[in-house]
């Protein structure tokens, strides 16, 4: 299966009886194993955590269904009569015992992969460092608002496999792809792939950033003739980047250029799909903030154009957008002080841009788990626009450092303690700012759960 153009039906079909082991028992896990499992698939699923951290209502549903669960215990070795190993975004194919696996010729693909070769839909992915989820779920709106029906998932939340598993039908597919899920990718090929933008993030898990590049890059590889890519050629590391596609290619970016098939001037997006029709959508009632969510738009724009979706459809879908939590949301004001939770910005590059898109003086309240890159361009940036910088969680010390003697910087121990730091500093007309540059796990089980853990602290301060 997976190596040529059989139609999905067939795909189906070869996983009847067949040995499946799936590693990594996360929504992704859980998702394709049931899906297997309602195919005829002889399942076993295993996870390195203990039943106990693991999410009960999966691990009741596959015992109803009599799918085995070894749970508890690093994955020594694959089982020799396995057939194929399917394995979760969080889960490295460079482990050895999925190496060994690959030498003695058992496939080794994640779920991205399983759902495209059993799904019949056109698939239009997103990818890129930042602004996936925001343009993912402006596409599902964008298809809503046009009576396309769509399935919208991926990283976003629900996989694309339990798109075969519900039993509804979508006109299209909405994913959003991560640098983890392009990793075990061969046969995947969108209708439409989307390139935001890279910069350097999850260093530890690709090794270094050309890698972590060239894995986003993956997700054209397949592309041809009547698909498209849409890419975001002023980003300084794609616009080096020479796409040698039969698809066709769009190039949008921010300042205004021939070269362009989507470009900003003034309050306008200016768009041409066809190169020879062009079309005029205003940003002037647009609620999302900074010129990063003006270039999400462009992609946007792009994709409903290259789908034939009218003007005003598209017009209304910018107008209408609110904007997600925890991407620089204001979530407070008292004595002209302005609260922002952007817990989401969980890299450099997007605490970059909230320090870019708010209104200075900033108190920036930064930190949590270091993911290798280097912090100088966020102190580069604050530098006449942060007014001081409160650091916490395994990133603190380090973050301080790089503060200290251009920006007035201290550590503290916990988000009350930040918030509370930052309020007694503030002053009308200044904006308190959470955008971490960091992932949340040090201090908390997620980037929500850090957000509610500002807004609850805001609260508590605020209300004295
Ligand atoms: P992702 O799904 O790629 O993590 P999100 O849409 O959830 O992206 O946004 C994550 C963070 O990145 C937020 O802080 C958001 O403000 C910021 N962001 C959104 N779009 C962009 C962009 N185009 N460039 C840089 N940062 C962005």
């Amino acid at each position: 299966m997976c190596t040529d153009k059989m139609n999905a039906m067939m795909q189906k079909e070869w996983f009847r009886h067949k040995k499946i082991l799936v590693v990594g028992l996360g929504i992704s896990g859980f998702e394709s194993a049931m899906w297997l499992h309602s195919v005829g698939a002889d399942v076993l699923v295993t996870d390195v955590q203990p039943l106990g951290e693991i999410r009960s209502a999966y691990l009741c549903e596959l015992d109803m269904a009599g799918i085995s669960v070894q749970a508890g215990m690093p994955l020594e070795t694959v089982p020799d009569d396995t057939d194929m190993v399917v394995i979760s975004p969080g889960v490295s194919p460079c482990m050895d015992a999925l190496k060994a696996a690959r030498k003695r010729e058992i496939p080794v693909i994640g779920e991205l992969e399983l759902a495209f070769c059993v799904i019949d839909r056109p698939i239009i992915a997103v990818t890129g460092t930042n602004g996936k989820t925001t343009v993912t779920s402006l596409i599902g709106s964008l298809l809503d608002n046009a009576g396309i029906s769509a399935f919208v998932g991926g990283n976003i939340g629900t996989p694309l496999i339990a798109y075969a598993r519900g039993g509804k039908d979508a006109d299209y597919l909405v994913a959003e792809v991560s640098s983890f899920q392009l990793e075990t990718v061969h046969t995947f090929t969108p209708f439409i792939s989307i390139i935001l933008n890279i910069s350097p993030d999850h260093l530890g898990r690709h090794g270094n950033f050309k890698t972590y590049v060239n894995t986003k890059l993956g997700i054209y590889k397949n592309q041809g003739p009547g698909q498209h890519i849409i890419i975001n050629d002023e980003d300084e590391s794609l616009k080096a980047v020479n796409i040698d596609s039969g698809a066709v290619v769009h190039r949008y970016g921010f300042m205004p250029d021939k070269m362009r098939h989507a470009f900003i001037d003034g309050h306008y997006v200016y768009a041409s799909a066809d190169g020879a029709s062009e079309h005029l959508f205003s940003l002037e009632r647009c609620r999302l903030l900074g010129r990063h969510n003006q270039e999400n738009i462009l992609a946007v724009v792009m994709c409903g154009l290259i789908l034939g979706i009218g003007d005003h459809v598209i017009q209304k879908t910018i107008d209408e957008f609110r904007g997600l939590p925890n991407r620089l949301e204001r979530v407070a004001e008292k004595d002209g002080i302005v609260f922002y939770n952007d817990s989401k910005a969980t890299n450099i590059d997007s605490a970059i841009k909230a320090v870019l898109t708010l209104d200075p003086p900033i108190i920036l309240i930064a930190g949590g788990r270091h993911k290798g890159a280097d912090y100088g361009p966020l102190e580069k940036v604050s530098r006449g626009r942060v007014k001081m910088g409160i650091f916490l969680g395994e990133a603190g010390d380090m973050l301080t450092e790089t503060f200290e003697g251009s920006i007035p910087a201290v550590k503290v121990n916990t988000m009350e303690e930040a918030v509370r730091r930052a309020y007694a500093c503030a002053s009308c007309g200044d904006t308190v700012l959470l955008s971490p540059a960091c992932s949340s796990f040090d201090m908390f089980s997620d980037y929500v759960h850090r957000g509610r853990a500002f807004v609850e602290a805001v609260k508590k301060v605020l209300n004295g």
